[in-house]
């Protein structure tokens, strides 16, 4: 048996129908730029979140650099960002010009730690930045304290959560700004790049609209320097189709984490932990163990193909050297790129598959 990370070509045999349409719509219509897909998507999607606006971009790391932006973020200020994360939350940082302040992850959930944030607080700090890493929201309610006491904004990387809630609550709602990334291996992937914020302030919403159309106000008037990072027309028609299937694919992969949560028992391994505030939706299905790598190679041997998010933590990154960060202050970001894993969790597995990989790693593990 082999069991892939995600197979495209499964999701394209069960959309086809509905993608082949999408396109042709969008191909009679002769609008490719800005149209109706976009202005309907972000509709949509704004309303999938709970949220009041939503303005597509052209990547996920658009839409993190793009919302810095509209918060006023630039030469200068510091943003406070996990240790551990994807590269992408902290190059949008510093592609403001600002400078991102590395932050350790709390030991169970991998998310940052609340509690370490107020010590890297200066009087520089413009933002900070939680990620809802694999899909499970971070701990928001004292980050928002936080933010309060010392008058500095909110943007959410929430480009592994569509459709997670914090106590209740919608991931596009929690923050000032929430980015999302519609990479195609996201739970909301496009056929291609694409990426949005969403946001409840009118102003917000529109600084994103200018800044992703050059900086105009109206046609041909620029009121600043922008970009072109414009959500595609075919993208949003595309992820229109998916945002209509989202709520069955977040089902379907919490169902497969359901199960391996219920059914892995191998002592040299330890699972995911959701404390009970968090509603995740599992973007990935992370394991640690000391023998990592040898458990990459046993799965790998025996058809189960797995990832490694991250192997190499930002702050260790050749392009991070000049910042001079002290590795021992951040030991724990170092330490989770050398013991985690992640399963295979794609919402086209079937339960066969499921139940191979079980058996797979329940067997006796190399050591
Ligand atoms: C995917 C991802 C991004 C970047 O999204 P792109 O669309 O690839 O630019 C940013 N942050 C995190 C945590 C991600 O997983």
């Amino acid at each position: 048996m082999k069991v892939s990370n995600i197979d495209f070509q499964a999701e394209y045999k069960i959309l086809k129908v509905e993608l082949d349409k999408a396109y042709e719509k969008v191909m009679e219509s002769g609008r490719y730029i800005l149209g109706t897909e976009v202005s309907d998507f972000q509709k949509e999607f704004a309303n999938f979140c709970e949220s009041r606006y939503c303005v597509g971009v052209g990547n996920g790391l658009d839409a993190l650099q793009l919302g810095l932006r509209a918060l006023g973020v630039g030469n200068g200020d510091e943003v406070i960002v996990p240790s551990n994360t994807y590269i992408a939350s902290w190059i949008a940082i510093s592609l403001t010009g600002a400078t991102p302040v590395p932050v350790e992850p709390d030991e169970n959930t991998y998310n940052i730690n609340p509690e370490l944030i107020e010590r890297s607080i200066t009087k520089k700090t413009k933002a900070v930045m939680p990620v809802h890493l694999y899909g499970q929201p971070a701990d928001m309610t004292p980050i928002r304290e936080l933010a309060e006491k010392y008058n500095i904004r909110i943007i959410d990387d929430a480009a592994q959560a569509h459709g997670a809630k914090y106590k209740g609550k919608k991931i596009g709602t929690l923050a000032d700004i929430t980015a999302f990334s519609f990479y195609p291996t996201k739970n909301l992937g496009a056929i291609g790049d694409g990426g949005c914020i969403t946001t409840n302030d009118p102003e917000l919403a529109k600084m994103v609209e200018t800044l992703r159309n050059y900086g105009e106000s109206e046609k041909y008037k620029n009121d600043i320097i922008g970009f072109n990072s414009r959500l595609d027309e075919l993208q949003a028609a595309f992820l229109r189709v998916k945002l209509r299937h989202l709520a069955e694919i977040n089902k379907r992969k919490a169902e497969i984490a359901s199960r391996y949560l219920s059914e892995i028992s191998n002592d040299s391994l330890s699972l995911p932990y959701v404390p009970e505030y968090v509603s995740p939706v599992w973007h990935q299905f992370v394991i640690k163990s000391k023998y990592r790598d040898e458990l990459k190679k046993y799965l790998f041997y025996n058809g189960v193909n797995t990832l490694i998010h991250y192997p190499i933590p930002p702050h260790l990154q050749r392009a991070y050297g000049y910042a001079n960060l002290n590795p021992d202050d951040l030991i724990l970001a170092a330490k989770l790129a050398k013991d985690v894993l992640s399963l295979p969790i794609s919402w086209t597995m079937n339960d066969e598959q499921i139940q191979y990989v079980i058996n797979v790693i329940n067997k006796k593990l190399p050591t």
